[in-house]
């Protein structure tokens, strides 16, 4: 975005000073009416964030992420490592979800949805508000000596700062190991579970860390997304901007004299007040242009447009909008490139879709020994041996398995007391099995099996093998 002002802001962040030290931000409370809709959307998101562990459909936990156990819930459905390449489909689709959405309308998820924004600002931020007051309160305080009041507001803000950390590591940890587990661990003795008492410390630590002090540097120096902004915004992208156009006009800002006739004196409807960047959680110039430090927050749209307001201007001077509204009044449009990520989308969904669709409950594995070839038997009969793993994606065991062979005139012997065996829910069985045919049944030295898996009577699952035999037969 071109930028009206000088370009000393390019090479200097806002939250650092010349020598180098943090430059803590006091943010002005935002107010306004975009501020309200984030409100309701940040308590949607937040009720959402600390439910979907805790929601079971069918018996599955709504969202679970165990990568130590390897086992993944998502909207209920579970999924197993042998789903994996549904999941790179997904992590794909979700990426070029995000590019698209960049692409047309910039970091509008940091400042929407993005939980470190949402906790930040309205959580930790408005507890920050409701005990050192606004930002002259609390930069007053900040200043002045550790006396009875300081000590009493720091005390009781670290607290509950601790506090809400401790339980977002609670949530944390139960989409990681599972809610059922993690209700389990704190009803028993926690000190007996030492293995999961420890990083839920470390969670505790980490989120008090980003949230007490780390703060805004998270989405400066820290957030690979907040990055990529300078390869995915061009032009045409929406973003939180200032239409320099209309502050700046032909003689620049300037501050407001009551009945000063600014148009005819060329002056813009900027009256360099500064409350756009008070607000700023990220203590940044948004008339300098676009900056990697604006998470898209929107505290300045809103905060303009009370100055604006106050001043019987129209409001708008600082709102979402692409450069080329700025500067030409184009209306948004969708780019080549922006067609080429919707066609990409579409068609990885549908594979997505596709292959849910086709996805097994059961999942069998029948691989060879290795090392193993075949083994000659009495009566002419052939022996290939095998491991076989059949993988219960369901909440319900299934019970009498057993193994055919489609077409083969042949038998599957277990390696096991049983010819059936069961498959425990959401679990796997696994063992070894021999399948014996006959010479002259085979068709030379390969021979492909199609093997179906039934419970009692029903075909439940199927999968191949390739046998081996002499290579005289053939
Ligand atoms: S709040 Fe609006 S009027 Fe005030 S300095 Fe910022 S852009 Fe200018
Ligand atoms: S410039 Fe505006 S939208 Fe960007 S972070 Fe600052 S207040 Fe939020």
């Amino acid at each position: 975005m071109e930028t009206p002002n000088n370009e000393i802001f390019r090479d200097s962040i806002g939250t650092v000073t010349k020598e180098g030290k943090r430059a803590w931000i006091f943010p002005k409370k935002p107010s306004g009416k975009l501020y309200e809709y984030r409100k309701i959307v940040s308590y949607i998101l937040i009720a959402f964030l600390f439910a979907a562990p805790f929601v079971k459909i069918n018996g599955n936990q709504f969202l679970l992420f165990n990568v130590l156990e390897r086992r993944f819930n998502i909207f209920g459905f579970p999924f197993w490592p042998q789903d994996f390449h549904l999941f790179v489909i997904s992590m794909i689709i979700g990426v070029i979800f995000v590019t698209l959405f960049t692409v047309g309308f910039g970091r509008v998820f940091c400042g929407w949805i993005c939980p470190q924004t949402i906790f930040m600002e309205m959580v930790f931020r408005r507890i920050e508000y409701w005990i050192d007051g606004d930002r002259g309160k609390q930069m007053r305080l900040a200043k002045q000596p550790w006396n009875a009041e300081k000590i009493k507001k720091r005390v009781l803000k670290w607290l509950i700062f601790l506090l809400i950390s401790f339980i977002i590591a609670n949530v944390f940890l139960a989409y990681l190991i599972g809610s059922d587990k993690l209700l389990g661990y704190i009803t028993e003795n926690p000190l007996n579970h030492l293995g999961t008492l420890f990083p839920l410390i470390i969670f505790t630590a980490v989120f008090y860390f980003i949230f007490a002090w780390f703060r805004e540097q998270v989405c400066i120096i820290a957030c690979p997304y907040g990055r990529l902004q300078g390869v995915l915004l061009d032009n045409k992208s929406i973003v939180v901007a200032y239409d320099h156009k209309r502050g700046e006009a032909e003689n620049g800002r300037k501050k407001y004299r009551k009945n000063e006739d600014r148009n005819a004196l060329g002056y813009g409807d900027c009256i360099d007040c500064f409350q756009c960047v008070h607000v700023c959680p990220t203590g940044i110039d948004i008339r300098n242009g676009t900056q990697l430090e604006c998470v898209n927050c929107t505290a300045c749209i809103d905060e303009c447009d009370h100055i604006m307001e106050s001043i019987n201007l129209p409001k708008g001077l600082i709102r979402y909008a692409s450069e080329d509204e700025i500067e030409n009044k184009s209306k948004f449009k969708l780019t080549a490139r922006m067609k080429g990520y919707i066609a990409v989308l579409v068609i990885l969904t549908g594979v997505l879709i596709g292959m849910l669709m086709l996805r097994n409950e059961v999942e069998a594995r029948v691989l060879r020994l290795p090392g193993q070839l075949f083994e000659h038997k009495q009566d002419n009969i052939i022996s290939n041996v095998f491991t076989y793993k059949l993988i219960n994606k369901t909440n319900k065991t299934i019970d009498d398995v057993s193994f055919k062979l489609r077409k083969y005139n042949g038998v599957i012997k277990l390696v096991s007391t049983q010819d059936y065996f069961t498959v425990p829910a959401k679990g796997l069985a696994e063992g070894t099995l021999f399948i014996e045919i006959d010479k002259k049944d085979l068709n030379g030295e390969k021979n492909k099996l199609t093997i179906d898996v039934y419970s009692h009577e029903e075909l439940i699952e199927t999968t191949t093998v390739n046998f081996l035999g002499p290579r005289s037969y053939n």
